[in-house]
């Protein structure tokens, strides 16, 4: 009566959330402070006040017909003329509002990106460790075939290797993200540089052009001063899928955009294609009041200073109680080498301490657990001993 395919995937919550709504259940039993819930990447800072000042404002001021109306289906003009002045002024490059296409989020970015590029029986390509969604999008989204390259433990960066073996002619893009969920890397300019060469020799041997996806809804949360170059520099055949959910702490609110660039090839049905994969999809036009609420407050993020003291706080402990792990350098994820194999039993170890951990096989990469810490800094100090205790059972 229904797509089984349909059926199967709104009966199988992800496993992130299954262990989150296990958080829920546990904190009603025994006391939500009881609870240490690393499992969700649901921004814990609040969004700045400018937002909430915007959206006092247009309410304010705006004729509600026109404040609550359908906007053009890429977004407003006035709105993508302010992301594109933003990362000029950021990035010294030269966007024009036309590159623009406003979404629902990075989700839908993602999904309309993907229905715009990909055939059935083309090959999209995703780098482990990767968001669980991704694979999800491309096979039911773009019914397209998901090739993953195996992780570079070592650093988390690219392991080129494998890259260059996965993309073949049936490729049709690569799926990257950085800063990194799950691991908190940070790709250096070394690895967009030979990403961006490893993509322009593939497409030369394949005779078409393999496309980057460069999803980047943690592109400000950087720790230690780092800078993330912007990639559409380095390999003109580049997507970009921004989100403001993390960086405005607005996740709820499903604001985000897809760029494309005028150098790339065939931009301007790069761009129809993008319309008209937002068309099929049903996304008509990105929420209004937060496309306005997103450009009155570009170049700002909310305090995001807060996840770099987490991360110091959680790494140092965890080191010191001797597990291992890569120091993430961005995002708010640190990924854990689970101290024993099979990283599931590590985390049914730890659920008996109500320390919630998510297994890293959904990101593609088992044997380590996602640690989520856009958390308050005090449950943090309070779960630091609960893994001390833990780390001492493998002793
Ligand atoms: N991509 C990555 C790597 C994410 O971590 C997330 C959300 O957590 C998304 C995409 C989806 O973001 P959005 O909330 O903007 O749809």
């Amino acid at each position: 009566m229904f797509s089984d395919q349909m059926v199967e995937l709104g009966k199988k919550r992800s496993t992130i959330r299954e262990i989150f709504e296990y958080g829920n259940k546990r904190a009603k039993e025994v006391g939500r402070e009881n609870i240490f819930d690393f499992s969700l990447g649901n921004p814990n800072v609040p969004a700045p006040r400018s937002v909430t000042d915007s959206l006092i404002s247009m309410i304010q001021t705006e004729p509600a017909e026109i404040l609550h109306g359908y906007t053009s289906a890429p977004g407003m003009d006035s709105v993508r003329q302010a992301m594109a002045e933003d990362l000029n002024k950021r990035f010294g490059t030269k966007f024009r509002k036309e590159n623009f296409y406003m979404t629902v989020g990075a989700a839908a970015a993602i999904c309309t990106t993907l229905r715009a590029l990909a055939e059935p029986e083309d090959e999209v390509v995703v780098i482990a460790p990767f968001f669980p969604e991704y694979k999800c999008w491309i096979e039911h989204t773009a019914k397209a075939k998901c090739v993953v390259v195996p992780a570079d433990t070592e650093s988390f960066q690219i392991c080129f290797d494998a890259l260059s073996h996965a993309v073949t002619s049936r490729t049709k893009a690569v799926i990257v993200n950085s800063p990194n969920n799950p691991s908190g890397t940070v790709y250096s300019e070394e690895t967009i540089q030979r990403l961006a060469d490893v993509l322009e020799q593939k497409s030369e041997e394949f005779g078409h052009p393999i496309f980057l996806i460069s999803d980047e809804p943690y592109r400000e949360i950087l720790y230690d001063g780092r800078q993330y170059p912007f990639v559409t520099k380095y390999y003109k055949n580049t997507f970009v899928c921004y989100s403001y959910s993390k960086s405005l702490s607005v996740p709820g609110e499903r604001i985000g955009y897809v760029l494309v660039p005028d150098e790339m090839e065939g931009a301007s049905d790069a761009f129809a294609a993008i319309c008209g994969a937002g068309r099929i999809l049903g996304y008509v036009n990105a929420p209004g009041m937060f496309q306005r609420a997103a450009a009155a407050c570009t170049g700002q993020t909310a305090d995001i200073s807060v996840y770099e003291k987490n991360r110091n706080l959680l790494y140092d402990g965890l080191v010191k109680y001797g597990y291992f792990c890569v120091k993430p350098q961005g995002a708010f994820y640190l990924f854990l080498k689970a101290p024993e194999a099979d990283e599931k039993a590590f985390c049914e170890r730890a659920k008996k301490y109500d320390l919630l951990l998510v297994p890293g096989s959904d990101f593609g990469c088992p044997g380590y657990v996602r640690i989520s810490y856009c958390v308050k800094t005090e449950m943090i100090e309070r779960a630091l001993p609960v893994f001390e205790r833990l780390a001492e059972e493998y002793h």
